[in-house]
């Protein structure tokens, strides 16, 4: 089952996906890193979009998406988090004859993401997200060390959350035409969230 993770920045797709990796075993596949890596090699043409908060151009980011796609650990099914983040892109996986079984769209209220973006920080040593807004810092965990991301800056997540419902919000009509959307609350925390999309997997399933 090839399933992608839809929502505004800060939406928690990435937590959810790690939920969804730990249920079908599909490979996680996160757009965002993806240019993260490509955005460390030298003289790429990425990092000036990432840093503005701006789409990457749907040539670049189609053709890494794709290639990784078509690698043979996707073949049973793939959890696809961060793209299409365009109609463009979206029609891209339609002409590469890559289905989406099903569209998993967390809904957040743009106050909600503004707090979880500017409060995200990761772990440099393993990579583990922590928000300092909404949640207490496990024991061992040192404040001082934990990093933010360049684009969770608060001129650059107003610049994602425009970027978003401009270019891809209409990328929610696109999938619920073609009848795989599956509308989430994404407001509550993270536990209940899980709940509701493990819910409305089981429904889809039955
Ligand atoms: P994310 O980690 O998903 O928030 O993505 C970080 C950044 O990577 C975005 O702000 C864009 O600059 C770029 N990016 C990620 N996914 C896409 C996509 N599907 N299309 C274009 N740019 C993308």
């Amino acid at each position: 089952m090839n399933i992608v993770m839809f929502g505004p920045p800060g939406a928690g797709k990435g937590s959810v996906s790690a939920f969804l990796v730990g249920e079908f075993s599909y490979p996680h596949i996160a757009a965002g890193d993806i240019i993260r890596e490509e955005a460390r090699k030298p003289q790429n043409k990425v990092r000036a979009y990432m840093e503005k908060g701006e789409l990457v151009p749907d040539t670049v980011i189609m053709q890494l998406v794709g290639s990784r796609l078509r690698q043979p650990d996707c073949r049973e099914g793939f959890i696809l988090d961060g793209f299409p983040r365009t109609i463009v892109q979206a029609e891209f996986l339609e002409r590469q004859r890559i289905p989406v079984d099903i569209v998993i769209n967390l809904e957040v209220d743009e106050d909600a993401i503004v707090d979880r973006l500017s409060g995200r920080r990761m772990d440099p040593k393993t990579g583990q997200i922590y928000n300092l807004n909404t949640m207490e810092l496990p024991e061992g965990v040192d404040r001082e060390k934990l990093v933010q991301r360049p684009d969770d800056k608060p001129e650059v997540i107003r610049k994602r959350i425009e970027v978003y419902k401009k270019q891809t919000s209409p990328v929610i009509e696109y999938y619920r035409e073609r009848n795989v959307l599956l509308n989430i609350d994404g407001n509550p925390e993270l536990g209940q969230v899980v709940g509701s999309v493990r819910e409305a997997l089981q429904k889809v399933r039955e």
